[in-house]
Formats: structure tokens, C-alpha cells, sequence
């Protein structure tokens, strides 16, 4: 989710990379579930967030839209995003004690935070979101952090991911409403309702689908 602010309100001013090392460590989060409360339509859900969900807890799309999780508009698409729900507004998969029922399959967002993107000329790098999580004083490096197996991998899919959306977005801003629904619906069918092979590698069978969806849209 593209978020238009100044960084030098939001961060410590610096841009990382998964080598560096930069005060994360929220001692295990205890007694602290800040951020699985009141995020509204923020955590949004990409395919290996899907994949992960199916081969470690054997939910498909359709469980997660049953009360977890609901179809919303992102950038121009229509995406999965968590729900926050109740009085207030938690996550639907926090526990009675607080803590994240799915943590070892929890969405890449969670994964990240208090950390987010950005992203520029093809790249990425990654910022702190110091008014975000008050805690994080000891440092962690990155990729420790992200808890992310195929670090490079993944990193790679999600530059590829976020420029497929991105050329989506602007393909989608000059169709009419019938096309862009039409997409939308092509890319939910085939990045989160087909499911995946849990005997294959996610990365692979994400390849080939893009290859499919670029040809498709016509990308080259
Ligand atoms: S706000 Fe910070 S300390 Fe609290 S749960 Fe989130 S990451 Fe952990
Ligand atoms: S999936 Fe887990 S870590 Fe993410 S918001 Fe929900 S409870 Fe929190």
C-alpha cells in the first residue's frame, strides 16, 4: 500500500538494507499487541502471504475471507487485507493472551514492521518507523529481523511484485470500469484462489504465474 508521507517525520532518517543492523528489538513484544490493533485496511496480504497460510495452516483464501480477512481496494486493485475487528479493532488472530496466534505463518507487513519500504528506481530499501513501535532500543540486524526464509528470494519477489502492481495501477487508471473489474478478478483467480502445490517451492510457481498475468496484460 503506497502511503504518501515525509520521511524525515516517520523515521529515523535512514535507509537500510537487510545487512544493516538498526534498533528492532522489541524484547519479544511483551505485553505489547499495538500493532495488531486499529491498522484498518493496511496489512495487506500478497501471494506468498497466501502460500504460507495454505502449506503451514492449511487455510485457503476463502478461510481467511471467512472473518479473517476481506477483499478491499488498494491502489487501484482489489487485494486481501486483514480485518481488525470488536471493540478494538484487533486482529483476528490475536489471541486471548495477546499474542499472534499464526506467528511463524503471520503476512510479511508483520514481519516488517515496525519497519516499511520504499521503494525507488527499481530497488528498495528499508526504513524505521520510529512513532510506530515505542519499543527497539538494542540492535538487530535486518534480516534477522524479517524472520523470512530465501532472504534474497524473497526480497526479489517482492521488488517483482510491487512493479507488477505498480505497472497494473497505471495500466488499470486509463480502462473503463468493466476492464478494470475484469483484471481485478485475474489477478485474485490466479495469485490467491488457484491453489498453490504444497510439494513445490512458492518462488518457481510465482514465476510462472506472473509470466502468465505479463503475457496476459500484454507487459513485456
Ligand atoms: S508495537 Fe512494537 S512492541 Fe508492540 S507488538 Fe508491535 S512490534 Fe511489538
Ligand atoms: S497476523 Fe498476527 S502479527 Fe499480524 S496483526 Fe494479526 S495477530 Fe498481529
Amino acid at each position: 500500500m503506497k502511503r504518501s508521507v515525509d520521511l524525515s517525520e516517520i523515521s529515523d532518517g535512514r535507509l537500510y538494507r537487510s545487512s544493516d543492523l538498526v534498533k528492532l528489538d522489541t524484547g519479544g513484544c511483551t505485553g505489547c499487541s499495538a500493532c495488531c490493533h486499529q491498522m484498518e485496511s493496511t496489512i495487506v496480504l500478497d501471494p506468498y502471504d497466501v502460500w504460507r497460510m495454505y502449506t503451514m495452516r492449511a487455510m485457503t483464501l476463502e478461510d481467511l475471507l471467512d472473518g479473517h480477512a476481506s477483499l478491499t481496494v488498494v491502489d487501484g486493485l482489489v487485494l486481501p487485507v486483514l480485518s481488525m475487528t470488536g471493540e478494538y479493532e484487533a486482529c483476528t488472530f490475536l489471541d486471548g493472551n495477546g499474542r499472534c496466534s499464526i506467528h511463524d505463518a503471520r503476512p510479511g507487513i508483520c514481519r516488517l514492521f515496525p519497519l516499511g519500504r520504499i521503494y525507488e528506481g527499481g530497488d528498495f530499501r528499508y526504513f524505521l518507523q520510529t512513532k510506530e513501535c515505542g519499543r527497539g532500543k538494542a540492535k538487530v540486524r535486518i534480516r534477522r529481523w524479517l524472520d523470512t526464509p530465501d532472504l534474497p528470494l524473497y526480497e526479489k519477489y517482492i521488488l517483482d511484485w510491487h512493479g507488477f502492481l505498480e505497472q497494473m495501477e497505471h495500466l488499470l487508471s486509463e480502462e473503463d470500469d468493466t476492464l478494470r473489474k475484469a483484471a481485478c478478478i485475474y489477478i485474485l483467480q490466479v495469485f490467491y484462489r488457484v491453489r498453490w502445490d504444497p510439494e513445490r517451492e512458492f518462488y518457481p510457481q510465482y514465476h510462472e504465474r506472473m509470466d502468465a498475468a505479463r503475457s496476459h496484460f500484454g507487459f513485456a
